[in-house]
């Protein structure tokens, strides 16, 4: 299909010479990047919003693409061509169903699309097509119906972990984490070389196999490293299979050590969970652990170097395929709550090789979300304290203050959020990367009897629209999907748009 970039050369591609590539990409395109990457088509205005695999079958192409255009005055189309895992809203859970859509289970995902195995010569990771839509090809439906309309559509690579994808791809066990015990885990390992394969053929199997289709990608995986992981969601420390565990020992690190040094940080935090008194308090105990095992920070360190190598690696092939069709990242939002997670993404790093991000900046989910990692915190490293108690201090390092904690579920970020994120983002990537932040329209939250956290207003789209391109966004994407919209809440964030593109014309 391509005589000079075949799929061997770029499987031969390491990580360090792929990220020199994505680099000097972008440095051909200097000394001027003020002016726009020349060579990506970059929209003016753009708009975009993700779309599950269900939503076009259930509803039908033309009459989502109808919602999304005219009511949503969406440009670019982010349709999922790869899933961990899909679910439909049901008519009596806690999110409710939408005014559109059908309610339905859920499936455990793969690709929606055809692929030529070619692309997957080098990985063990084959067969992975979702077959529960019948074989329906998102991109050869969906694409040439957006692009008659004057839309671009983007491939949406999202490679969360599932556990339902271990049931349902062959070998993809084989490539999982290892934790501290051995045992294979539901995250690929993003330093085993045929997990790398894998994500290296998709990137190639959507740009060579649907040159004329795929206008973009927008690639994403909502990881963090062991460290986070036990900080924010008490998750299993992870990764010690023989590929970290080589990389580790070729940066001087000891495997034996970062292990041991996670079991105890685990009890540590597993006690605090359960609210077992500590002599010296729980702060102090846990620097003590950091003072005796920093390889527990170096192994943090050599999960998101790997991370972002791997990313570097994707970008880098991509703009070799196909330099002028944008290829960006999603940030999970968790990156606005977690001082250290936040440290690990470092916009000034990620300008390098990136022409798109969307940090996901969801004021009103993010509330219940904020509020959930608050009381996480309380749990691990502040379990000497309430959240109540250190939430000033946690608005002062973060930004500025939101509300109070026993708040926080109920009323949402504000838009002030929302400004603060993108205007950090622009700042930081100087005009290098365009910066598209994600606008909460109707993510999920939780409404029932007992609890009533926020849920999407009109006024809260239009405000948090506004916020955004004040603080300089160069385009919005309307998040999170489609499916868990209301339609008065995507008429909103149209209507708003076409105010704001209508006053800067
Ligand atoms: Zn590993």
């Amino acid at each position: 299909m391509n005589s000079v970039f075949d799929r061997r050369n770029f499987v031969r591609l390491s990580s360090a010479f792929a990220f020199m590539l994505a680099r000097g990409v972008r440095s051909q395109e200097q000394p001027a990047p003020a002016n726009g990457r020349s060579r990506v088509k970059n929209r003016k205005d753009y708009v975009g919003i993700q779309v599950r695999g269900f939503a076009w079958v259930d509803e039908g192409v033309d009459a989502v693409l109808d919602n999304l255009q005219h009511k949503g005055d969406v440009n670019t189309i982010w349709a999922y061509t790869f899933s961990y895992g899909e679910a439909r809203l049901r008519k009596d859970g806690p999110i409710p169903l939408p005014d559109h859509g059908k309610p339905g289970n859920t499936i455990a995902g793969g690709a929606f699309y055809d692929y030529n195995p070619r692309y997957f010569q080098n990985t063990i990771l084959k067969d992975f097509r979702c077959d529960v839509y019948g074989n329906f090809n998102v991109i050869e439906a969906v694409a040439p119906k957006a692009h008659a309309r004057g839309m671009d559509f983007f491939a949406w690579d999202l490679n969360n972990p599932g556990a339902g994808l271990n049931r349902t791809i062959p070998n993809y066990v084989e490539v999982s984490e290892i934790d501290l015990d051995g045992r294979r885990t539901a995250s690929p390992c993003f330093n085993n070389p045929d997990y790398r394969a894998f994500l290296s053929g998709k990137v190639q199997s959507l740009l060579l196999g649907y040159p004329d289709l795929v206008d973009g990608i927008a690639w994403g995986s909502e990881r963090t490293g062991p460290f986070e992981n036990l900080v924010g969601r008490m998750v299993p420390a992870t990764c010690f299979c023989p590929f970290c565990c080589a990389k580790a020992a070729e940066r001087g690190i000891s495997a034996t050590r970062a292990k041991q040094g996670y079991r105890e940080l685990t009890d540590l935090f597993r006690a605090a969970a359960a609210d077992q008194p500590n002599a010296d308090g729980y702060f102090v105990s846990f620097w003590r652990i950091l003072l005796r095992y920093p390889e527990i920070l170096s192994w943090e360190t050599l999960w998101t170097d790997s991370y972002q190598e791997l990313e570097a690696q994707l970008y880098g092939e991509a703009k070799a395929i196909a330099p002028e069709k944008p290829f960006g990242f999603h940030i999970m939002q968790s990156f606005t709550f977690s001082p250290f997670y936040r440290a690990e993404e470092d916009y000034v790093k990620r300008r390098d090789f990136a022409d798109f991000l969307k940090p996901a900046t969801y004021n009103n989910a993010g509330g219940p979300r904020m509020a959930a990692y608050l009381n996480r915190l309380s749990k691990t490293i502040f379990a000497d304290a309430k959240p109540a108690e250190f939430t000033d201090l946690y608005y002062k390092i973060m930004g500025d203050p939101e509300a109070p904690y026993d708040q926080l579920a109920t009323t949402g970020l504000s838009a002030d959020y929302v400004a603060r994120e993108t205007k950090r983002a622009v700042e930081e990537v100087a005009g290098r990367v365009k910066i598209y932040p994600g606008i909460d329209i109707d993510v999920p939250t939780l409404t029932n009897a007992k609890v009533h956290e926020k849920r999407t207003s009109p006024e809260d789209v239009r405000k948090a629209l506004h916020a955004a391109y004040d603080a300089g966004a160069d385009g919005v994407v309307l998040s999170r999907e489609y499916a868990e919209m209301w339609l008065a809440n995507l008429a909103a964030a149209g209507d708003t748009l076409r105010e704001i593109f209508a006053q800067r014309s």
